[in-house]
């Protein structure tokens, strides 16, 4: 063995285990393969039906490899995820014309078949052919970030090589195949995501998350990518009968087809928003006055938004049109308007709470 780990982690299996899986019997490299395919983005209770079905219309590599696309993607159809079932045929085929229809039994060769990754050539090899690999998946990367404390998102490189590290000193030279089952059972049972039993794993010992009680940090989530702000103006204007002019957004994008006030470039100080008006709206007004701004958070942006308050001198060169309309504001709150633009009109004196 290579360290406690593995020896505590095959006691337990030894125990609590899943040892009559479907995939479990009969473990051919071709059945193996089909179930690590299954079960990459699905969970075991959802793959057991479509497993059963899968192999009874493609029992063999040289099956899966002759049979008509349709056929495979309606076997794969509820699974979800369909490039995964295109590569399963594409590597078959590959199997087939390359291998003469046997799985190879080296991990670069297995890796290079369609839809193949470094995780899964090695449970292909060490649940099919009992050769030493070392797995890592979703379940086996959250067992050991936790076991080890090893900070980080597994998406970025440096804390993924580590993980495989952490996964190569564990993985031992004996039982290979039920150690790459306990670990993923460990991970998929016990080790959970949301709400670990680590008083009944058999790695709490030397778990270092556990020590700390920082289960939930490990592993870490994908960093949030900071959102680019943006900032406008956005003038009330409003006329001598006390009526502000709306404008049509655009029908696509932020606000599509929505009635919002007109927008202004951030790069105009306050003092330059009557003359920014008359040069872009044609419309004649006394000086602005700005009122508190507020933040608005889209999906992709936050956007600063900057009112300002000014009147019309006499009468407007804009009439009401498609894209355009002077309304009274209790008649805008009856107007498809965004939530922020319906705060600011109801209440322009106050920074609108958003
Ligand atoms: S002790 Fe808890 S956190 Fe550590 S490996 Fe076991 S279940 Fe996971």
């Amino acid at each position: 063995m290579s360290d406690r780990f593995a020896e505590r982690l095959l006691c337990w299996y030894d125990r609590h285990g899943r040892k009559s899986l479907p995939w479990h019997e009969d473990r051919t490299p071709y059945r193996v393969w089909v179930s690590e395919i299954m079960l990459q983005q699905t969970q075991v209770a959802t793959v057991i039906p479509y497993y059963h079905a899968f192999m009874a219309r493609f029992p063999s590599v040289e099956a899966l490899a002759e049979a008509p696309v349709d056929d495979v993607l309606s076997h794969w159809s509820g699974l979800g995820y369909y490039a995964r079932a295109r590569n399963l045929q594409k590597a078959a085929q590959q199997v087939v014309e390359n291998h003469k229809g046997k799985f190879p039994q080296v991990q670069e060769q297995l890796e290079a078949l369609p839809g193949i990754g470094r995780s899964t050539a090695a449970a292909i090899l060490a649940q099919a052919f009992q050769i030493h690999a070392t797995i890592l998946d979703g379940n086996v990367k959250r067992v050991l970030a936790r076991y080890h404390a090893v900070p980080g998102w597994p998406g970025q490189t440096r804390v993924l090589n580590q993980l495989w590290a952490c996964a190569e000193q564990h993985t031992p030279h004996e039982r290979i195949r039920d150690y790459t089952q306990a670990i993923m059972d460990l991970g998929a049972m016990v080790c959970t995501r949301s709400r670990p039993d680590c008083a009944g794993c058999p790695l709490n010992q030397g778990c270092q998350a556990y020590a700390r009680g920082e289960m939930s940090q490990y592993p870490a989530s994908k960093p949030k990518k900071a959102k680019p702000e943006k900032t406008t103006w956005m003038v009330i204007l409003e006329d001598s009968n006390g009526r502000i002019l709306l404008q049509k957004r655009p029908p696509s994008g932020i606000w599509g087809g929505l009635w919002s006030l007109p927008e202004l470039d951030p790069a105009y100080g306050p003092d330059e928003l009557a003359e920014a008006c008359q040069q872009h709206l044609g419309l004649d007004c006394h000086e602005a006055t700005p009122i508190s701004g507020f933040r608005h958070t889209f999906s992709h942006y936050h956007l600063h938004i900057q009112p300002a308050s000014l009147s019309v001198r006499g009468a407007t060169s804009i009439a009401d049109d498609d894209s355009h309309r002077w309304v009274y504001r209790d008649e805008a709150m009856t107007l498809g308007l965004p939530a922020p633009i319906r705060t600011l009109l109801g209440n322009p004196e106050q920074p609108a709470l958003l």
